[in-house]
């Protein structure tokens, strides 16, 4: 019954504040409603999240996680460390089409771009 709640508890921290968070960021907000939660048992859910295909996770500094949404491309500030989504599913269909004609098969994707947001 524990392990339910402190999956729900995870579920609702993404809801709540949406972007891209580290497996530590999302460690602090837990523990404010579950003193008792460990770094452990937010990754071991973590990765039963992505798992489930609730989450996705991006290999930008040591891992950040999101909710799984439709295909997207990142934006990275240089300058201030933000991270925007940036609509991109068309032209990523097209590129996975193009990957499956040539005969690859696709099992993530990860497309960043770094440069300076409009706030810096
Ligand atoms: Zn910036
Ligand atoms: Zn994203």
């Amino acid at each position: 019954m524990r392990q339910t709640n402190q999956l729900i508890i995870i579920k609702e921290i993404f809801q709540k504040y949406e972007g891209h968070q580290t497996a530590n960021e999302i460690y602090k907000k837990a523990h404010r409603r579950l003193p008792a939660i460990s770094l452990a048992t937010v990754y071991r859910i973590l990765n039963t999240l992505v798992t489930e295909n609730y989450l996705e996770r991006l290999n930008i500094e040591e891992g950040r996680y999101e909710l799984k949404k439709e295909k997207h491309i990142h934006f990275i500030c240089n300058k201030c460390g933000k991270i925007q989504n940036i609509p991109g599913e068309e032209q990523i269909k097209s590129i996975e089409e193009n990957l499956k004609k040539k005969g690859m098969k696709v099992s993530k994707r990860e497309i960043i771009f770094y440069g300076i947001c409009k706030e810096c």
